[in-house]
């Protein structure tokens, strides 16, 4: 493995590596083949699910020297100086830092120009709608009739921000969060690659953790491999990110079910010393929660869940509680994740939730 970090390694290049977008990157692919070239592109949705990364691989599929293609050579200059980001045609500007009238004007100064090098001169705006109102009304006299030597690809994590003047002018996509099955297999395939040593249940609290990023988890990832040397092993994982193992949340349940109390709050007090996070706790214990409602409806957990293995274990909790109690506890955790961080500490706030439990638990505790 050399040193360049994974999530500049494993950028996609093209089309085809694109991870979790397969409607978004059919519809380009259509687009480019069809020669449908639209002159403003908007990419929207959350960070790190590959608006940018989309953008430049548009901008080298339009500006490739061998043709207009989804799938541009990767080997002609034009492409290879759009990978080091340093070719004349393609400019991008980052909308979070040139907000001003100013910066716009003198973008729009240059439009005139023609291309140096390229087929299109395109303009990427990361963060559009961090663009000021002024810089929205200069940019949208270009975009009510852009040059045809011109295409603009736009971005945001934000396009309810984006007037609609200029929203109606754009070609828009939005990128949906990565499926945690995707991120997880994309990273197995990528550590495999790279010859680093994982245990699978790591990699899955990873993908998990990023929470549809694809960035998040590449970063997660090469952080892990750092900790653990070149070996991703759970239990550092686990320490890494504030998890607290299931086995611990299963636990906790077990001691609330069968109403041992003292034990329920020595545990919680135990788990305290450790760099946990607490919201991350609540809902593994309400997932568990969820296992053990469904099993009151007979539904047995799948081989591939992460549940599996502790099957009998919540069926158990299921025959020892009925399902009103069980809703009941389900309301209480989920009005508790809103309210944890009102508690004077995390600890606190946690430790209120499980008490609340344990009076609707123990009736003759008031
Ligand atoms: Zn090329």
């Amino acid at each position: 493995m050399n040193n360049l970090i994974l999530s500049l390694k494993y950028r996609p290049q093209s089309l085809d590596k694109v991870v979790g977008q397969k409607y978004i990157v059919m519809a380009i692919k259509n687009s480019l083949d069809m020669k449908y070239i639209n002159h403003i592109w908007l990419f929207s949705g959350s960070y790190g699910v590959g608006k940018t990364s989309i953008a430049r691989i548009l901008a080298k599929s339009l500006n490739c020297k061998i043709k207009i293609s989804y799938k541009p050579c990767r080997k002609c200059v034009n492409c290879i100086k759009i990978e080091k980001n340093n070719f004349i045609d393609v400019i991008e500007i980052d909308g979070a830092s040139k907000t001003k009238i100013e910066d716009i004007k003198d973008l729009l100064d240059n439009i005139k120009y023609l291309p140096i090098i390229g087929r299109f001169k395109i303009y990427i705006i990361d963060e559009v709608h961090m663009l000021s109102k002024y810089s929205f009304n200069a940019l949208l006299k270009i975009l009510e009739n852009p040059p045809s030597h011109i295409i603009f690809i736009l971005a945001t994590t934000d396009p309810q921000k984006i007037p609609e003047t200029v929203l109606s002018r754009c070609l828009h996509f939005y990128l949906n969060k990565i499926s945690n099955y995707e991120i997880n297999k994309s990273i197995v395939k990528i550590l495999k690659k790279e010859k680093i040593i994982f245990e699978k249940k790591a990699i899955l609290s990873l993908s998990n953790f990023a929470n549809g990023s694809m960035r998040d988890a590449l970063n997660l990832t090469d952080q892990a491999i750092i900790l653990g040397k070149k070996k991703i092993l759970n239990s550092n994982v686990n320490k890494m990110l504030g998890l607290i193992d299931i086995e611990n949340s299963l636990i906790l349940l077990e001691y609330i079910f069968y109403k041992k109390y003292e034990k329920t709050i020595n545990l919680i007090k135990n788990i305290s010393t450790k760099n946990i996070n607490w919201n991350l706790f609540i809902y593994d214990i309400i997932n568990i929660i969820h296992q053990i409602y469904l099993c009151k409806f007979n539904i047995i957990i799948k081989k591939n869940h992460k549940y599996y293995i502790y099957y009998d274990r919540i069926k158990n909790l299921s025959n020892l509680t009925s399902l009103e109690e069980i809703k009941l506890y389900y309301k209480i955790l989920i009005k508790g994740t809103k309210n944890l961080y009102l508690a004077p500490n995390l600890y606190i706030g946690f430790e209120m939730i499980i008490l609340e439990i344990l009076t609707i638990n123990n009736k003759n505790i008031i």
